[in-house]
């Protein structure tokens, strides 16, 4: 539960307001952080105009604001330089590609405004209030209807050319996998044979509403793609902790099989013992806060940088 702001209190911290824009729905909360939230509302993701013009309006209702945070689907364009900065780019989602998100936030209100994606907001967050605190580089993945990732190095979020896709590299095939695999670019991609769509597509259903033999099977290749995803996030980021959540992570025994197949993957190899420790691996702390609290992470973020 979302921590309420007492009343007789000293307020904690400067007023933010947080946007987690996601593709089925938008949450808009106003407080200090994740844990002192005065106000919280969520709208529908329907048409950029209906959806915004409806931020617009929660938002105008505090003037005290001080600075905004969007933790977004994306893509995003995450240049500063570019004209194009704070649009959503290309996204599959209907109507909304080539939307100016920050454009319209700088227009409704005059505070500084910071965006990300909406993984990498909940990597940040996770590193300022949940398990990732005390770490300087860590990864964020989520495995549900989409397969994504937020990386945090030396404490900052990667964002180069673009923000990193983690959900698209390339896996290696469970030998009893004849899947096709679901994503629209890639076919048989990460996302595209270990999303939440993939699951059900290939299986026929979820998980846990098939018989015990097809849901052992089912939790065993899951457990293989997400280990084989994040291998390959071990050898090019080199992150000190990895954070799996999303739905594909309540799977009965999932983060242990994760843990057991990455171990398989690494083959010992560089040898560190920390990889092979259940410690590395391990579920967000901030669950299903992440994305609002990845929000007010970056309103912090853009009120410091100002
Ligand atoms: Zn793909």
């Amino acid at each position: 539960m979302a921590g309420r702001r007492p009343h007789n209190q000293l307020v904690v911290g400067p007023l933010l307001g947080s946007i987690e824009a996601g593709g089925t729905k938008w949450v808009c909360a106003v407080g200090s952080g994740p844990d002192d939230i005065v106000a919280e509302t969520r709208i529908p993701t329907t048409s950029p105009s209906e959806t915004l013009g409806e931020v617009l309006e929660f938002f105008s209702r505090y003037p005290a604001l001080e600075a905004m945070g969007v933790a977004s689907f994306g893509p995003l364009e995450l240049r500063p330089a570019h004209p194009k900065f704070g649009f959503i780019t290309s996204t599959p989602k209907p109507g909304w590609s080539d939307t100016d998100l920050v454009g319209v936030l700088e227009e409704g209100f005059d505070i500084p405004i910071g965006i990300d994606t909406d993984v990498n907001g909940a990597a940040l967050a996770e590193g300022t209030w949940g398990a990732a605190v005390g770490f300087t580089s860590y990864v964020y993945l989520t495995v549900g209807t989409g397969v994504g990732g937020g990386a945090v190095l030396d404490g900052k979020t990667v964002r180069g050319l673009v923000h990193p896709e983690m959900g698209h590299v390339s896996v290696r095939r469970h030998p009893d996998d004849g899947f096709a695999g679901l994503c629209p670019y890639h076919g048989d991609c990460f996302e595209g044979l270990a999303s939440g769509p993939a699951i059900v597509a290939r299986w026929g259903d979820e998980p846990r509403n098939l018989a015990p033999a097809f849901r052992i099977s089912a939790a065993e290749m899951e457990a293989h793609y997400v280990a084989e995803g994040l291998r390959n996030i071990v050898f090019v980021l080199a992150p000190e902790l990895i954070m799996v959540g999303g739905g594909a992570s309540k799977i009965e025994g999932f983060l242990p099989a994760v843990r057991s197949r990455l171990q398989e993957s690494l083959a010992d190899y560089p040898g560190l013992p920390e990889h092979d420790d259940d410690s590395f691996v391990v579920a967000p702390g901030l669950g299903e806060r992440s994305g609002v609290a990845g929000g007010f992470v970056l309103a912090i973020g853009a009120l410091t940088n100002r």
